[in-house]
């Protein structure tokens, strides 16, 4: 005769049900992709909350997106009927970390209205202080040493605990003692950058046996989703915040821990046994989220994988379709394939939002995004930027837009002094007064100036140098196939340069963008073409809300699902990624497997795996080998189809050490981009320049000048003060300055005296 049982828990398995009622003391929930473990961990939530063994605020739930947070929220509110009052720290480990420091900002000497730098800032700040400390910012580039110390707070470490044997091998011996100028700084300006949200904490923590207790009292219950990835860091915080009451709950899967690169560690899940003796371990081995197929594909790629914590896998579900892998010819194959398949989707009925393309790098994007734009398909990129809004591309487009389009001010303002050429705020602010008083585009303006004594000799110099070059490059553009002027561009400019030298993964990922780039612009006859299929693709943007394809990384698609997945690319070299092939570590290969296994355990009902023959990679076609992950993938359960004639046989005999099984197949022609000289001059305007960017372009020698200069009359300049006109050639003066002698100066920078 008991009561009858609370909605929260009908429905649960078993060993979901001992992870839900299971509340005192350490509970380890390790289960595979689709098992439930967030389901079974946002039931255990709703049912402290309704048997009231805690006030929602006394609940600390880590989850790994804010986005997952909402939905952790709402979830509960439905299972428990009625919305829950404040769940103040439901959130990610930033988002807490942050307002428990806002608490307690005084005692690591901040203000509780202390500001959150973003990376920009950051680096802006690590310039500095690489300055100051006298230390080679060519050797030691900004990024590089921001990356390092983000990676010490990752793991815990102060700069005073920093091994300075470590610290020795890094900014020619002085990584901690900039560590250590980094945080004065960021104390200095009331500023905190990411891993200092958790690592103040962590230290308040260690130090102050109040605040630790008062923590300690009021969560009475921790939770945490996505535990595999967690970082030393916020496994010290963790487990601070629970040595007294020993109430946490951790759930997560090993063979999804992909985030190595950024400090997360797997060998938390084992700490925690040791950490939090008899802890309870609960398994979770139905899967309730995909058909036996895609299962059992996603296993058996995942079992080549060494150093398991190991899981059964099952499920009830209908054996529904095989996991479908497909040869196709190229890239621009891929795009198309994949249009007319979610195209066939659509018309049984398939929700778009039911549908998801996953890719391995962001670049991997663009070659749908532009064929969803062809076609029509409504998509949205989730979890970074669309191609074309990227700040590496953007700059890029830039560039192009000003050989293009000289008069475009937009471009030239954000190119101007990227990269950096020396170039001053004031030196920029005199090439817009000139701009305005002449009526002129900057970049005429800037063609006049530099002709001038305005300037200082080096901002001269450096714009000089703009100015040539761009006019240089457009005089190319006649001549050279635009893919290639982009090339050359970006190499002349410096550009490539500089991402060449920050040596580090994001910005290898920015240069991955910029090939990719190039490589759109070959299948556009002209550059004016490109960049108005660039500046339509850009419009597409203000849709209304409805239903849409998505894409992501798979990495933003962690603990997602969708009925239809496709997974493009599996080519060795793209996944797994160069990277990993190069580093030629078994840690990264492996990682580059669990993502393998993350991507296939998104699909629900139907996933499909696309390979193509061809790449175009820096202009030049090469062939590719299909993934070894697609070799790894068990043939009872996979289906292989292949536009190439005896390519689908072909790669089953693997991929390794037997070179390139489409070696021998005829490759393609230059597409029609090689062919067609690009037509320069015939350029579209940009459609988003406004319009008061768009004056004349005609730069005349003999621009008008005013008409109250007269030689020998006493004029004041800013720069050189007083003098005496000596000669007047249109719009620019010879000066006798008294103190500097003759100078060349606008008139619109001269006063009467
Ligand atoms: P991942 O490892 O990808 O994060 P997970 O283990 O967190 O997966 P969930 O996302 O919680 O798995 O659940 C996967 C799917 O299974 C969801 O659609 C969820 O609603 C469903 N599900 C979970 N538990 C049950 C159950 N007991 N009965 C029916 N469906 C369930
Ligand atoms: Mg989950």
């Amino acid at each position: 005769s008991s009561a009858p049982e609370p909605g929260y828990l009908s429905g649960l398995n078993a060993p979901q049900r001992e992870a839900v009622l299971t509340t005192e003391g350490p509970l380890l929930v390790l289960a595979g992709a689709g098992t439930g473990k967030t389901a079974a961990l946002t039931a255990r939530l709703a049912h402290l909350v309704a048997t009231r063994r805690a006030y929602p605020s006394e609940i600390l739930a880590v989850t790994f997106t804010n986005k997952a947070a909402r939905e952790m929220k709402e979830r509960v509110g439905r299972l428990i009927g009625g919305a829950v009052e404040g769940m103040p720290w439901l959130g990610t480990f930033h988002a807490i970390g942050a307002k428990m420091l806002r608490r307690h900002a005084e005692l690591v000497g901040l203000q509780s209205n202390f500001s959150i730098l973003d990376t920009d800032d950051q680096l802006r700040l690590m310039k500095q202080l690489i300055q100051a400390e006298g230390i080679d910012e060519k050797r030691w580039p900004a990024r590089q040493l921001a990356g390092l110390i983000d990676r010490w707070k990752n793991r815990g470490l102060t700069p005073s605990e920093v091994d300075a044997g470590e610290s020795e091998q890094y900014a020619a011996g002085k990584g901690q003692a900039l560590y250590a100028a980094y945080q004065a700084r960021l104390i200095a300006l009331n500023a905190c950058d990411f891993g200092d949200l958790l690592l103040h904490m962590l230290t308040l923590l260690k130090t102050d046996r109040e605040i630790l207790a008062q923590y300690q009292q009021r969560f009475r219950y921790i939770m945490v989703d996505e535990y595999q990835d967690t970082n030393s860091s916020q496994y010290l915080w963790l487990r601070l915040l629970a040595q007294e009451r020993k109430n946490i709950c951790c759930v997560g899967d090993d063979d999804q821990s992909i985030y190595s690169w950024r400090g997360a560690e797997v060998a938390n899940i084992l700490r925690f046994e040791r950490d939090f003796p008899g802890a309870k371990i609960v398994r979770l081995e139905q899967n309730y989220r995909s058909t036996p197929h895609i299962l059992a594909a996603a296993s058996g790629v995942i079992a080549s994988n060494g150093n398991r914590l190991g899981k059964t896998l099952w499920t009830q579900e209908a054996e529904g379709e095989k996991v479908r892998v497909l040869g196709v010819w190229d890239g621009p194959e891929e795009a198309r394939r994949v249009g007319e398949e979610i195209e066939g989707l659509q018309r049984e009925g398939e929700p778009l939002d039911d549908i998801a393309i996953l890719v391995r790098a962001q670049f991997q994007t663009r070659e749908f995004e532009d064929r969803f734009i062809q076609i029509g398909m409504p998509y949205r990129i989730v979890g970074g930027f669309r191609f074309y809004e990227r700040a590496e591309i953007r700059d890029a487009l830039a560039y192009l837009r000003l050989i293009a389009q000289p008069a475009d001010d937009l471009a030239f303002e954000r190119i101007v002094n990227v990269p950096k050429r020396g170039l001053g705020d004031k030196a920029v602010e005199k090439v817009h007064r000139l701009a305005r008083a002449e009526g002129v585009p900057l970049l005429a303006a800037a063609a006049r100036i530099i002709d001038s004594d305005e300037l200082t000799p080096q901002a001269r110099r450096a714009l000089s140098g703009f100015v040539t070059s761009i006019g240089r490059w457009r005089d190319m553009a006649s001549t050279l196939p635009h893919a290639e002027l982009a090339r050359i561009m970006l190499d002349e400019s410096g550009y490539t340069a500089m991402l060449q030298a920050e040596r580090t993964a994001e910005a290898s990922g920015r240069l991955e963008n910029l090939g990719e780039l190039a490589r759109a612009m070959e299948e556009y006859e002209s550059l004016g073409a490109f960049l108005e299929h660039v500046s339509l693709v850009m419009d597409n943007e203000a849709q209304a809300e409805e239903r849409k394809v998505t894409i992501m990384t798979i990495h933003a698609a962690k603990g997602l699902e969708f009925g239809n997945v496709f997974l493009v690319g599996w080519e060795e070299g793209v996944f797994p990624s160069q990277r990993a092939l190069d580093e030629g570590g078994l840690s990264a290969l492996e990682e580059e497997r669990r993502l393998a296994y993350v991507a296939i355990t998104r699909a629900r009902r139907r996933c499909t795996i696309i390979h193509a023959a061809n790449r175009r990679i820096y202009g030049q076609w090469t062939s590719s080998i299909p993934s070894r992950f697609v070799g790894e993938l068990p043939p009872d359960h996979v289906e292989e189809e292949s536009s190439l004639t005896g390519g689908a046989s072909l790669w089953r005999s693997g991929w390794a050490d037997q070179g390139n099984p489409f070696q021998d197949v005829a490759r393609p022609g230059h597409g029609p981009g090689w062919k067609r000289a690009a037509q320069a001059g015939q350029f579209v305007a940009d459609a988003r320049v406004p319009m008061e960017a768009r004056r004349p372009t005609a730069v005349s020698p003999g621009a008008p000048g005013r008409k109250d200069l007269e030689l020998g009359l006493r004029i004041f300049h800013q720069k050189f003060g007083y003098g005496t006109i000596a000669t007047i050639e249109g719009n620019k003066l010879e000066i006798d300055f008294d103190l500097s002698g003759r100078k060349r100066v606008m008139d619109s920078f001269v006063a009467l005296a």
